[in-house]
């Protein structure tokens, strides 16, 4: 629920302080209403369920995938903007919720869908954790796993740019714990927003940093990247050295394989060069399909992963989840926008 009005209306109607933190520790445990919230007081409930909506997005689709993933179109119910999330399941157990961060993206990458929208406007904090609740209580299963609404790790590699809206993101970062999922299992993705690299670098969360890098030459970067001209290859690879020395923690290189734009050998070779193998590890990522572009073979990136191994630098491939829900980076709201 918007967290800021909770507050709000607990202050008008006199309420006691810890009534804010008893209501949030309900909905992080799933309950779905304040209905269920016995420790307040009946009256109490009754007016916050006419005063305070119970989330402040609202469901407009949601998408299941054979491999468990379930994807959420959801709209703000303050302006109706368009936002996505989410869950991932994996074989190991693992539950990974991925966020966004804004409603569309004002960078204009030209591999993802989300950069081909209007950009709306940056989330609040508020609206970061619904995506989160929303699968905390609605976890696509109908509910009959015992463990239905658990979830351990969480990226906001969805809609926008994280750092673009820091605050709004470090404040839900410090409630996420309370859903289960740790700092240290939460990543947030840059397309290498430098001011934002060092503000985190600074700040005390523990969480880990994930640069969407895609080409190792400025040229070719620019070109799939606009906001590369703004803050180009060295500046980003600098501030991601700093973020490193003070964190110690290494951080993932995003790179997605684009047949014959940014796959061939020489490239390899020219990312192995570039990075830091102690402070680097690179994610080839599988392209989803946006139309702009064709996906590098998975022999081709087998390959591409090869040469970065031979010289030293730890790489993987992203398993490709959700691709029959078009669950990649905004799909699911361009096409409803459409
Ligand atoms: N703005 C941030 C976070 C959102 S995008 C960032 O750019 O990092 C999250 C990741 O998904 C990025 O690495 C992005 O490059 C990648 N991505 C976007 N569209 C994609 C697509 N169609 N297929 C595969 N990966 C995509």
């Amino acid at each position: 629920m918007d967290l800021d009005l909770l507050d709000e209306r607990l202050r008008d109607l006199g309420q006691p302080r810890f009534r804010g933190g008893q209501v949030w520790a309900w909905a992080a445990r799933a309950v779905d209403g304040y209905g269920a919230m016995t420790d307040l007081p009946v009256a109490l409930r009754d007016r916050l369920d006419a005063e305070v909506p119970f989330s402040s997005l609202e469901l407009t689709h949601e998408a299941h995938a054979k491999d468990g993933t379930v994807k959420a179109l959801f709209r703000t119910r303050r302006d109706g903007r368009p936002v996505e999330a989410v869950l991932m399941r994996y074989r190991d157990g693992r539950r990974s919720l991925c966020l966004s961060s804004q409603s569309g993206c004002p960078l204009t990458c030209t591999f993802c869908a989300t950069g081909q929208m209007k950009f709306g406007r940056n989330l609040t904090a508020s609206e970061i954790l619904d995506q989160a609740l929303h699968f905390r209580r609605r976890p696509g299963t109908g509910g009959r796993e015992a463990d239905a609404g658990r979830m351990d790790h969480a990226v906001f590699m969805g809609m926008g740019e994280p750092l673009m809206n820091l605050d709004a993101v470090m404040v839900a970062c410090r409630r996420l714990p309370d859903l289960g999922i740790t700092n240290r299992r939460t990543a947030i993705s840059t397309v290498g927003w430098v001011p934002g690299i060092d503000r985190l670098a600074q700040s005390d969360l523990p969480v880990r940093l994930a640069l969407s890098l895609h080409a190792a030459d400025d040229a070719l970067r620019s070109e799939i990247m606009p906001v590369n001209d703004r803050y180009p290859l060295a500046d980003v690879l600098a501030a991601c050295e700093r973020f490193y020395d003070r964190k110690r923690r290494r951080i993932f290189v995003e790179y997605v394989m684009l047949k014959g734009v940014n796959d061939r050998y020489e490239q390899a070779l020219a990312l192995a060069e570039l990075l830091d193998r102690r402070r680097f590890k690179v994610n080839l990522i599988p392209y989803n399909p946006t139309g702009m572009y064709d996906g590098s073979s998975r022999e081709a990136i087998a390959a591409f992963r090869a040469v970065l191994e031979e010289h030293g630098l730890d790489a993987t491939v992203r398993l490709t989840r959700g691709r029959d829900i078009d669950a990649a980076c905004g799909q699911l709201a361009a096409k409803a926008a459409a």
